[in-house]
């Protein structure tokens, strides 16, 4: 009975999230011998260059602590990174910290910059996290949500979401999970509410080199928005090392020294032969990132053609490595079923996305799959897929 007793539990700021949706398809597809194209984990390996460099660093001993705020190599090239595709130049000793993943810079700027009872805006569906660090936080989620088939970024929807206790919205693009690379118009609508309502922009850019429609826009490079602005990336999906945790956090000064406050006492420091590899895999990598996007642009052609032909709806993504769809087809009542469904009768694993909404309801209709794996283990799901 320890887990009744007062000593023994979880908060009840937390307790409304239960397990999350990744553990658990991970769990279920591996008890099924399930084709898991759920978690957004590639299932090849990253590229040598990324592998050596961290391997030279361990031998080179770069083992300790390293500073808190990151290894200036790495805040270095993350700059030279950023003022080239934003034209921004940002002082990488002020205005930039190495965080745990993007994950732990969400975490950190929602600690370090809201107050309780704070609000945020949140473009529903939401990467998993967000809503349960705004309950760390004490702050208040608003969601607002991207409606099928387009996803489009409402601006008017966002500012009547909004309050005189509106502190920040949370943005990312391109979006996990429908795959939306918002455009310039909508960035710009939205820049005009921030603007005027003197809100922060959280912008999670973590998928920002897999883009095959459109073109991707950091927020902090349109007018006046760089003042209000985090921008948030991670080396995890660009090259292909998830399980590194190297995220980081680019804010001005003021914002950064909130950012730093709580990031010094969440996690001080960031693995330091990795931040070494960082550094090196940022450098001069055009033809890596064109090479990723061609990749990834025929694996995403592969399992939405797949997808189409086995009777899903498909909202083809014009980023990110996701694909969401509609299940309908498959006659179950909502996605938590329907996905326990396909691994049980396909042997497929895909991400339930009502873990993302406010509202669980608006996610019943869709599925997650992620195309970030081998083209062999793509077509080995379609394979059962097809057999259905
Ligand atoms: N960001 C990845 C996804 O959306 C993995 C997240 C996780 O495992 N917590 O699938």
């Amino acid at each position: 009975m320890a887990d009744t007793t007062r000593a023994a539990r979880i908060t009840q700021r937390l307790h409304p999230f239960g397990e999350t949706v990744f553990s658990e398809i991970n769990r279920l597809a591996l008890e099924a011998g399930a084709v898991n194209l759920g978690q957004g984990c590639p299932d090849f390996d990253a590229p040598r260059f990324i592998l050596e460099a961290a391997k030279e660093a361990i031998d080179t001993g770069h083992n300790q602590y390293p500073p808190m705020p990151g290894t200036p190599v790495l805040r270095n090239a993350i700059a030279a990174d950023f003022q080239s595709t934003t034209g921004l130049a940002v002082d990488p000793d002020t205005e930039i910290t190495i965080t745990c993943g993007c994950t732990e810079a969400i975490a950190a700027s929602l600690i370090g910059l809201l107050d309780p009872g704070d609000e945020v805006v949140l473009m529903d569906p939401v990467y998993d996290s967000y809503r349960p660090c705004l309950a760390i936080a004490e702050a208040v989620g608003r969601s607002v949500t991207l409606q099928p088939p387009n996803f489009s970024l409402d601006a008017q929807a966002i500012d009547s979401a909004c309050t005189d206790r509106t502190r920040a919205v949370i943005l990312n693009t391109p979006h996990n999970p429908t795959g939306r690379v918002f455009t310039r118009a909508e960035l710009e609508a939205l820049a005009e509410v921030c603007r005027r309502r003197d809100l922060l922009v959280l912008a999670d850019e973590v998928y920002c080199r897999m883009v095959y429609e459109g073109t991707h826009i950091s927020i902090a490079s349109l007018p006046g928005m760089s003042e209000r602005t985090v921008t948030m990336g991670s080396l995890g999906k660009t090259f292909s090392v998830t399980g590194w945790k190297i995220g980081w956090a680019i804010a001005p000064p003021h914002l950064t020294a909130g950012i730093r406050a709580a990031h010094q006492f969440l996690t001080f420091d960031i693995a330091h032969p990795f931040q070494h590899a960082a550094a090196v895999a940022l450098q001069n990598r055009e033809a890596y990132y064109t090479e990723l996007h061609d990749t990834y642009l025929e694996r995403r052609n592969l399992l939405c053609d797949g997808l189409e032909k086995a009777g899903f709806g498909v909202y083809r993504p014009q980023g990110t490595y996701f694909v969401l769809c509609d299940h309908s087809h498959l006659g179950q009542p909502d996605d938590i079923t329907a996905c326990k469904w396909l691994i049980e009768h396909a042997g497929v694993a895909a991400i339930p996305p009502s873990s993302f909404y406010a509202d669980p309801r608006d996610g019943a209709t869709l599925m997650r799959f992620g195309f970030c794996k081998r083209i062999e283990t793509i077509e080995a799901a379609l394979e059962r897929l097809g057999r259905l």
